[in-house]
């Protein structure tokens, strides 16, 4: 677990105060843009730079197999520790403020520190950060999200609502069903449009959780569903 609140976590502890759980690719920041750009520079591929996957793995670019091994080599590469933000970090904290904010992400342990000195030098601050989730790392299967978050509100009291967030739909089943007390939002990107449930959101961007939380919409949100690629 790391943390990089700090003295801000106190403040979590105010009236109305929430729990919120956050994904980070695909919903703090920008995996798939660098993704393709490293696709593109390594592959000499031509993907336009804001190409969103029709598949989660990317399967239509490139056959699983080589694109597995696409991905140890790209995690291994600078790249991967310099992704844009999804939403502006300063427009993040100050959602956070008054509340827990946890980070629980896929991104392979063995290089999470280039995502810790990416958020840091990003400006996110948050409560905690957590690996888990749905995927494998060649043969380390982790905790699930649901299995960490369940943890991670075993120690609370007086029951602080919770909201949980991720663009895969994988990991929205797990948390609804077997969280089934926290409010599970799918943060809209082109592979997973299709998917659909009566009790989890879809976030078309970050506005519609601004305006959950009662925050004003950014102006500089935009284009969330990759709906330029039919
Ligand atoms: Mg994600």
């Amino acid at each position: 677990m790391a943390s990089r609140k700090g003295a801000e976590a106190g403040r979590s502890q105010q009236n109305g105060a929430m729990q919120l759980f956050f994904d980070i690719d695909g919903v703090l920041l920008n995996f798939e843009r660098s993704f393709v750009a490293w696709l593109n520079r390594e592959h000499g591929m031509s993907l336009p730079e804001d190409y969103q996957a029709l598949s989660w793995d990317f399967t239509e670019v490139m056959d699983k197999r080589a694109m597995d091994q696409s991905w140890f080599r790209f995690v291994e590469s600078p790249a991967a520790g310099e992704m844009a933000p999804l939403i502006d970090p300063a427009l993040f904290n100050a959602l956070g403020d008054g509340h827990g904010v946890h980070l629980v992400t896929n991104f392979p342990q063995p290089h999470m520190e280039k995502r810790l000195e990416n958020l840091k030098a990003l400006g996110f601050r948050y409560d905690s950060l957590h690996y888990c989730g749905i995927h494998p790392f060649r043969d380390h299967q982790p905790r699930t999200k649901a299995q960490v978050i369940k943890s991670l509100l075993a120690g609370e009291t007086g029951g602080r609502p919770s909201l949980f967030v991720d663009d895969h739909p994988g990991n929205c089943l797990d948390v609804h069903e077997n969280c089934p007390e926290i409010e599970v939002w799918l943060m809209s990107r082109r592979f997973n449009r299709d998917f659909a449930h009566p009790n989890i959101r879809r976030a078309h961007g970050w506005d519609c959780l601004l305006e959950r939380l009662g925050h004003p919409p950014d102006p500089s949100n935009g284009n969330p569903d990759g709906e330029t690629f039919p």
